[in-house]
């Protein structure tokens, strides 16, 4: 059974993707925090909002390619 914790001051979480930033493919940070997700690369300094997903091999982070 799977328990999931809901702490209403403790719903953030930081952690670094390698390899996720859809710029330079360089490691992003990313700090969840409720209802978003922001990453940024330091490489880069991209600042950007994928959406987070768990995968087979672990955290995937889509970007939304805006085409406008
Ligand atoms: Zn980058």
């Amino acid at each position: 059974m799977l328990e999931v914790k809901t702490d209403s001051e403790q719903q953030m979480a930081d952690l670094s993707v390698g390899g996720g930033c859809p710029s330079c493919g360089g490691a992003l940070s990313v700090r969840k925090t409720p209802g978003q997700v922001w990453g940024y690369c330091p490489s880069c300094r991209r600042l950007s909002q994928p959406r987070m997903a768990v995968g087979p091999r672990g955290i995937v982070l889509m970007h939304r390619t805006a085409a406008a």
